[in-house]
């Protein structure tokens, strides 16, 4: 009997599928690791409680009722009660992912309190146009960002006063566009080889004690051409004590700032941007970036940190993907913040996060 059970619990442990057993009451008594990366509920969370506190699964035409995948009460069919492909199936954080879920019924499973067992999986790691993203993205790791920082390097250099009082107004212009399209194409190559390790569910972080008010001004610094091309003022206001160090991967919070000023640039015609730090009273640092631009309808917002959303009529105006603020959602949870905006329509949008202060004290800067 011990024997079986260890063999259940590594097959289940060992399945890319994920898998819910329950019970005749629909109480979850299994729920494997493949599960909790799909659905993001905790196996603590969920054992002994009902499967439809847990599993959101949505067809066209509205929710499923859990009911049709794991029926209570000694229904004594077996082989399999429900097959569906394509089913919609939205996470703890709100998340939505596709699915394919079937589920069965063991011969003789009531004797021993085995309700139905469901398998589900997800298309994403299924798709082959998916697999052949991911080993794009891989590949763009390795081979296009290097080269693409060095080259953003280089420009940076070249865009100094010595080198641009040589030339005329044209051959700046098209140095300053060369800049530009050389980050937005290295914040992109970023975003997809984060997207890729969320979707892998390793979202790993190399925390230390950084200074937030010296990553704010090398992103300043790095966006300010793309910011005075379109004529905008691309500010920080330091704040009027020195803040203490957040514990944060430099380099992932690196990218949440990236984001958060491109958009803030993208959608904003005229005006400017400012930075500011506070302190909260949980011991955060939070972080506001502010801009004078077209701002959000308030019926938006709450999608706004979903993968691939974009407002509609910001699909017709701008080059975007959707993916910036899904993705600093990811990052900075996974420090242990809060991401949201405060936005009106047609007068800014404010983006705000905040990251816990190192409790380590350190000296190391980078
Ligand atoms: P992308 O910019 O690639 O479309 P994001 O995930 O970064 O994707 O942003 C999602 C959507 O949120 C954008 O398409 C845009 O509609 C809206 N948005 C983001 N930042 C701003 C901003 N500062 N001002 C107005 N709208 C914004």
């Amino acid at each position: 009997m011990e024997t079986q059970k260890r063999i259940i619990d590594e097959i289940m442990a060992n399945s890319t599928e994920a898998i819910i057993v329950t019970d005749l009451n629909q109480k979850i008594t299994h729920f494997n690791k493949a599960a909790v990366a799909l659905t993001g509920f905790n196996i603590v969370e969920v054992l002994n409680n009902n499967v439809k506190d847990f599993l959101f699964l949505y067809r066209e035409t509205g929710q499923i009722n859990l009911d049709e995948i794991s029926p209570t009460g000694l229904i004594e069919n077996q082989g399999i009660i429900f097959n569906e492909k394509n089913i919609k199936l939205i996470t703890k954080l709100k998340d939505e992912n596709i699915v394919n879920v079937r589920s069965l019924k063991v011969k003789g499973g009531s004797e021993i309190n085995l309700g139905s067992i469901i398998f589900i999986q997800d298309t994403f790691e299924q798709a082959d146009l998916e697999r052949t993203k991911l080993d794009f993205v891989s590949m763009a790791e390795h081979v296009l960002r290097t080269p693409i920082t060095v080259i953003r390097g280089n420009l940076s250099r070249l865009l100094d006063e010595k080198t641009t009082s040589k030339l005329d107004e044209a051959e700046v212009n098209h140095l300053n566009n060369t800049f530009t399209g050389t980050s937005e194409l290295l914040i992109l190559i970023e975003n997809l080889m984060n997207i890729v390790e969320i979707r892998k569910g390793d979202l790993t972080l190399s925390k230390s004690a950084i200074s937030i008010e010296t990553l704010i001004l090398k992103t300043v610094r790095d966006f300010k051409y793309i910011a005075e091309e379109k004529n905008l003022k691309l500010v920080f206001i330091p704040p009027l004590n020195k803040l203490p160090m957040v514990d944060a991967d430099v380099a992932k919070l690196k990218i949440v700032l990236q984001n958060l000023v491109e958009n803030a640039v993208k959608y904003t015609s005229e005006g400017k941007i400012e930075f500011f730090l506070d302190v909260t009273e949980d011991n955060k640092i939070m972080v506001s970036v502010h801009d004078t631009g077209k701002g959000i309808p308030a019926d938006n917002i709450n999608q706004l940190f979903t993968k691939f959303y974009r407002v509609k009529k910001a699909l017709e105006m701008e080059y975007g993907m959707g993916l910036g603020l899904y993705m600093s959602k990811k990052i900075i949870e996974a420090h242990g913040g809060n991401i949201w905006v405060e936005s009106v329509e047609g007068q800014g949008s404010t983006f705000k996060f905040t990251i816990p202060i190192s409790e380590k004290p350190s000296f190391k800067d980078y």
